[in-house]
């Protein structure tokens, strides 16, 4: 039998295909044991008609695999469309997003070269729950679902993040002090919870100063773990902050199925040029292979990775003419990263 990891990849719209060539490539180099179930999701499958962006069969994939690579894809204009995100978090129960938000000054312009903290958003539940309805012509409504189950995995998660990691301190955002008993309910669970954690500091902050505080001294942030739409908000701010949008991965993790990609999107205005910094992807896969228990790979590839960056191989998007050594497009990057695994 292989020992190889049988995992699903979508190579997506936009600069998708020539960013998951470079990350694979690398992957490859490094010697990760992977084999690959290639699905097609995006445009191509709305055009079909297929609402969810997914062909039933990509489906399969996930459910057998349990691990996806995901490339982004463009978003089809107009009503009738689903997202495929959304869609995917809620077929799988994926419901950690986890965003890690770091720093690479003098790389990356920032005013905050000590950030590097990790944001563990809730996936499933608060108002994306999608609870929502007209109620008369004038009037809409959209319901706020928080319950104890979801609020309990997704903090237990977060303390095992930072123990797994070797992270110091998790701090709770919410808005309790208006939803005293939905937020309520999020904060009295995490104080509950932390209470298994001692050697972790714990802290809450009210999500407004939090966010405030993100935008001001993010580097007193260690782990943050907070509700659905306070966390879409936050980890846009805190990737911005660190000057690091085009660089950050994510991860969406369940039960059983965990989905690994950049943060950012499809980028069309540069697709096809190999221009493309494939350095959120490759993040997002290192993610993976911490995931699916490869991690001296991953450690290999972030090292060499790091390195390339030192010595100023650079693709457009972060090429700065006083720092950078040489512009190199998405192609290139990679081979500089593989020459130095
Ligand atoms: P975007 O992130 O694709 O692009 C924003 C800007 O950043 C563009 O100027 C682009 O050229 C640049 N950029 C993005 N990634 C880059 C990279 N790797 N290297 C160099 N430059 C990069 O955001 P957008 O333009 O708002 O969205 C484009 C499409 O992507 C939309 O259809 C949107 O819905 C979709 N989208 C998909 C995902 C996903 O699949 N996860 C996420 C966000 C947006």
């Amino acid at each position: 039998m292989s020992s190889k990891t049988k995992i699903t990849v979508a190579y997506g719209d936009g600069i998708g295909p020539e960013i998951m060539k470079a990350t694979l490539d690398i992957l490859e180099a490094a010697g990760a044991q992977l084999e690959y179930e290639v699905i097609e999701i995006g445009e191509q499958v709305y055009l079909k008609g297929i609402s969810s962006g997914m062909e039933p069969g990509s489906f399969e994939s996930l459910r057998k695999t349990k691990v996806f690579l995901k490339s982004p894809i463009t978003t089809p204009q107009g009503g009738g469309f689903k997202s495929l995100n959304v869609t995917t978090r809620k077929s799988f129960g994926l419901f950690a997003n986890v965003r890690p938000c770091k720093a690479f000054s003098p790389f990356v312009k920032t005013y905050f070269p000590k950030t590097d903290l990790v944001i563990i958003r809730e996936n499933e539940e608060d108002l994306y729950a999608g609870i929502e309805h007209r109620q008369t012509q004038e009037v809409y409504q959209c319901l706020k679902l928080i319950s104890k189950p979801g609020s309990e995995k997704i903090i237990r998660y977060a303390f095992e993040y930072a123990r797994k990691y070797g992270r110091k301190k998790v701090t709770c955002m919410t808005k309790d002090n208006i939803m005293k008993l939905a937020d309520g309910l999020f904060h009295k669970t995490f104080l509950e919870v932390a209470k298994e954690y001692p050697e972790i500091q714990t802290d809450h902050k009210i999500i407004d100063i939090g966010t405030a505080l993100i935008a001001e001294r993010p580097e007193i942030f260690d782990v943050i773990v907070t509700l659905n739409l306070y966390g879409d908000i936050i980890s846009d701010v805190a990737a911005q902050v660190t000057g690091s949008v085009g660089l950050g991965g994510s991860a969406n993790v369940g039960e059983e199925v965990a989905m690994f990609e950049a943060i950012h999107g499809s980028a069309p205005d540069i697709a096809g040029m190999d221009i493309a910094n494939p350095s959120g992807l490759l993040n997002g896969a290192i993610m993976m292979l911490v995931h699916i228990g490869q991690p001296e790979v991953a450690e290999k590839i972030s090292n060499a990775w790091m390195k390339t960056l030192e010595d100023g191989i650079h693709t457009g998007d972060i090429y700065q003419p006083t720092l950078s050594s040489k512009k190199v497009g998405t192609n290139e990057f990679a081979k500089a990263v593989i020459e130095r695994l």
